[in-house]
């Protein structure tokens, strides 16, 4: 293991130009990616953004981690982070977990910058699966790990077709999908995953957040950046811009259902739970899913109560 991490280092060594970082000992060009693949991630982007909700591809690159782990994510940071940025990680709203962690002491390592759990604080916050509790501002980048980035997948196996049904907007398919599911089950079983319309254009896939989430994609203060880096596409939702939930005149959106329901920790009853089984007693409870805005309102320092986001039941 000691010999493969030093041939790892020793093959940076030579693309060390100028902007060599030095951290834990070892020497990196700074955040990693080399300033070429940076451009390119860079120019991606703002495509994105010009084009609301459109998946632009890019040349992946190999990362230190498996792909399907946050490897799309991380390459958006990398490419953006400078050395005044505040950097928050979170897994299904946990700042805690394996991969959380790794990640934040990954970019740690090859950048110095600070990182945080507080949600106001961080400039920059990569995510898997999960928008923060605490309303974002528009000095503030969400960036999403995404696993599948084509929302047409779920009703089209063939990329070309699903290319030409996003060039010509035909998404006939994906309502019919959606009514069928209504007409087999009386609701849309949809959890993770809802179909969203960006600026009335593009059909875009939110990733695997919830339904809570997706009304404070609408119309945010904040930039909302997508990369899937297995599938290579980079999207983006730009600040100010309509983002609807696939709905039907007669059936309205409805987001996850917690009426009755509180964190028993922090006694929310605005936020968005997580069910916990109790080993020893076999009983059912429920907390925040966003552990910093409950560890938050815990001490006394969080909003004072969750905001419960558009067209709640
Ligand atoms: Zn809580």
């Amino acid at each position: 293991m000691k010999a493969l991490r030093a041939q790892v280092r020793d093959a940076l060594r030579p693309g060390l130009r100028g902007s060599a970082f030095e951290g834990a000992g070892a020497r990196y060009s700074w955040a990693f990616l080399d300033e070429s693949a940076k451009r390119e991630i860079r120019r991606r982007m703002l495509k994105a953004i010009a084009i609301p909700g459109c998946q632009v591809p890019f040349g992946s690159r190999e990362m230190p981690i498996a792909r399907g782990w946050g490897t799309g994510g991380l390459q958006l940071t990398l490419a953006l982070i400078g050395p005044g940025d505040v950097l928050k990680v979170i897994d299904q709203g946990s700042d805690d977990s394996v991969n959380a962690v790794n990640i934040k002491k990954f970019v740690q390592r090859v950048t110095g910058v600070a990182v945080t759990t507080d949600t106001r604080r961080a400039t920059l916050i990569q995510t898997r699966h999960r928008i923060p509790e605490e309303r974002l501002d528009s000095g503030q980048v969400l960036i999403f790990q995404v696993p599948i980035p084509e929302p047409l997948r779920l009703v089209e196996p063939s990329e070309r077709e699903t290319r030409r049904m996003h060039a010509e907007a035909d998404y006939s398919r994906m309502w019919l999908y959606l009514y069928e599911d209504i007409v087999r089950y009386g609701e849309i079983t949809v959890g993770a995953r809802y179909p969203v319309m960006v600026n009335g254009r593009y059909l875009m896939d939110p990733s695997p957040i919830p339904r809570w989430d997706l009304p404070r994609l609408d119309r945010a203060e904040n930039l909302f950046l997508f990369c899937a880096g297995r599938e290579k596409r980079i999207y983006a939702v730009p600040p100010h811009t309509a983002v609807e939930p696939l709905s039907f005149e007669d059936f309205a959106f409805r987001v996850e259902d917690f009426a009755g329901r509180r964190c028993r920790r922090c006694g929310s009853s605005a936020s968005y739970l997580d069910e916990v089984l109790d080993d020893a007693t076999g009983g059912r409870s429920w907390v925040c899913s966003d552990t910093s805005f409950c560890e938050k309102r815990r001490r006394g320092a969080g909003p004072a109560e969750g905001e419960r986001p558009g067209g709640a039941a």
